[in-house]
């Protein structure tokens, strides 16, 4: 019977005082690491490092046989009948890229290259690239893969389709991709299984895929290291587009040949360590699935979807995105009328760590009408009762803050309004009161009433206005006003954030209105640390301040 808390005992940082509260639920993003983990890797740099394949010392011929036996561990583990179907990258994102690069040698103008509209972006960008190069077209399926047969034509050259959604953790199965294989014997088939992985055993040898990536960092191991699996016949057909030492054979001036794969495709120094931790990580995700690690999972995943479906029965304008079947751990919501960002800010403020945002997966929300999406993801170390606290936190955030964080402040569509009319908005704000302030709820009450200053402006929720780096969505203008002794500078923004809209007041009430020069003078490191937020924002909130910052100096510059 498999033990939870038995599970989490494996896992050092949920036993440090600082995280001993601790829930996180943001597992797909990438897990916590057990001791026997961290212990392969500290051990490795204790005893054991050496640089693998270059020497016939002792330590080297322990590192070329961790570097081995790790990779026929990876072939076993996801069912590759050969040790050298493995080639170890730094993780899917690379494998993707190798995979992308190495196969554009094979498409000609008019192939097509079969994409769902689900995939993160590591498996979209690449191909995107080849496309360019080769002049190949993607052709792009829905995200639950159903009209894949209607899109396969023969011009079809290469699909690459993600396993399981990382928004959604809808397990698409691999019976579709099976009939592919057997229909289309010669079309390049790629798994990305980042999220399948560690969740669902994997055997490559069912006939499947020609290729399937991972990232170990998202099943317990270290981050570093990622497995390409590819069919031994399939991996010729690759062309190596990383070069260096140790996946050539012989180099003259002008001319190499490179080594056999998986090695030809290793180009460097491997990352030694973290390989050494994936070879633990195996064994003790191995052990896990024995003691019924899985079906604890499914079982998690079905209390927190009927506790959610519960939710928002008593908040209809929050909506539940995922489903119990077939799901491997992930359940995401979204509002149009609530900030995720601040139910995220929220939660994280309780120590409930999910993530919140696009989660590389633009065109899949684009295709829903979603801007931003909160994600919680299980792993077998959370229990019910960790699920109970997060249902509660979201129960105490619209109840609580339903006055101050779903409202703002009311705006007068006109149809023909524009940024000037609210280049005013933020006049009123003395800073000085904030800096007086002392404790973080009063803080954290003074940024919410900011925020509901801010009046959404939905004209300005254009690409060109959006601030990069921001957590929530951030959208800013600019309006200048000329006079004959000089130039005032006026900023207005919204956000979909009444916590960004708040800081963001907090930052532009000091510059609007005011000159280049004045702005120039202003000691804005002093400012924030006279704020007193770094300490209680995250770093990407952070630099979602530092990027609104950086707009507006190449605003005063132009
Ligand atoms: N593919 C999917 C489905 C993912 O979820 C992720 C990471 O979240 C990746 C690819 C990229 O993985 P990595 O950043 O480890 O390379």
């Amino acid at each position: 019977m498999f033990d939870p808390l038995q599970f989490k005992s494996n896992f050092p940082l949920f036993f440090q005082q600082e995280n001993k509260a601790l829930i996180y639920l943001d597992n797909a993003a990438t897990t916590q690491k057990p001791q026997c983990v961290i212990d392969a890797i500290v051990d490795f740099y204790i005893s054991k490092n050496g640089n693998a394949n270059r020497a016939s010392h002792r330590l080297a011929r322990s590192a070329t046989s961790i570097l081995e036996d790790v990779r026929q561990k990876s072939a076993n583990f996801l069912g590759a009948s050969h040790k050298d179907e493995i080639i170890f990258t730094s993780g899917a994102t690379e494998g993707l890229n190798l995979l992308a690069k190495g196969l554009s040698r094979q498409l000609d103008k008019d192939d097509e290259i079969l994409l769902s509209v689900a995939e993160h972006h590591a498996n979209l960008v690449p191909w995107q690239a080849v496309a360019k190069k080769t002049g190949a077209k993607l052709v792009f399926i829905n995200n639950n893969l159903e009209d894949i047969d209607s899109k396969l034509t023969h011009k079809t050259k290469i699909v690459s389709c993600s396993a399981v959604s990382n928004v959604f953790g809808q397990f698409n199965g691999v019976d579709r991709f099976k009939r592919i294989k057997k229909k289309y014997p010669d079309i390049f088939l790629i798994i990305d299984a980042s999220q399948m992985v560690g969740k669902t055993p994997v055997n490559v040898n069912d006939n499947f895929c020609d290729f399937l990536v991972c990232s170990p960092h998202k099943f317990y191991g270290p981050t570093g290291v990622g497995l390409l699996y590819g069919r031994r016949d399939r991996l010729r057909c690759l062309n190596v587009s990383k070069f260096g030492g140790e996946m050539i054979e012989s180099v003259d001036l002008f001319e190499s040949s490179y080594a056999e794969p998986p090695y030809c495709f290793e180009a460097g120094t491997s990352s030694l360590a973290a390989i050494a931790g994936l070879g633990a990580c195996i064994g003790f995700i191995e052990s896990q699935f024995e003691k019924g690690m899985l079906a604890y999972e499914k079982k998690l995943i079905g209390y927190l979807h009927e506790r959610l479906s519960v939710f928002i029965n008593d908040f209809p304008e929050i909506s539940l995105q995922t489903k119990v079947k077939d799901n491997i751990g992930i359940a995401a919501i979204s509002s149009n009328r609530y900030s995720m960002a601040d139910l995220g800010f929220w939660l994280d403020e309780h120590d409930i760590a999910v993530r919140v945002g696009d989660h590389c997966a633009q065109p899949l929300l684009k295709s829903l009408g979603l801007t931003s999406v909160l994600r919680v993801s299980v792993a077998p170390y959370n229990t019910f009762e960790d699920v109970d606290a997060l249902i509660q936190c979201l129960y105490d955030f619209f109840k609580k803050n339903n006055e101050n964080l779903c409202t703002t402040a009311p705006f007068f569509l006109t149809g023909d309004e524009s940024a000037s009319d609210y280049k005013d908005e933020l006049s009123a704000i003395n800073y000085h009161d904030f800096l007086t302030t002392k404790s973080w709820a009063n803080k954290y009450t003074k940024i919410l009433s900011l925020g509901k200053l801010v009046a959404k402006k939905p004209f300005l929720h254009k690409d060109r206005y959006l601030v990069s780096g921001c957590e929530a969505s951030l959208w800013i203008h600019v309006i200048e006003e000329r006079s004959q002794k000089e130039t005032a500078f006026n900023f207005v923004v919204d956000s979909d954030s009444i916590i960004v809209k708040g800081l963001a007041a907090l930052l532009l009430c000091r510059v609007n209105g005011k000159s280049a020069e004045h702005i120039k003078g202003i000691d804005f490191d002093a400012y924030f640390s006279d704020l007193g937020l770094e300490k209680y924002l995250s770093e990407s909130r952070f630099s979602g301040m530092q990027s609104l910052l950086k707009y507006i100096w190449l605003a005063i510059d132009k």
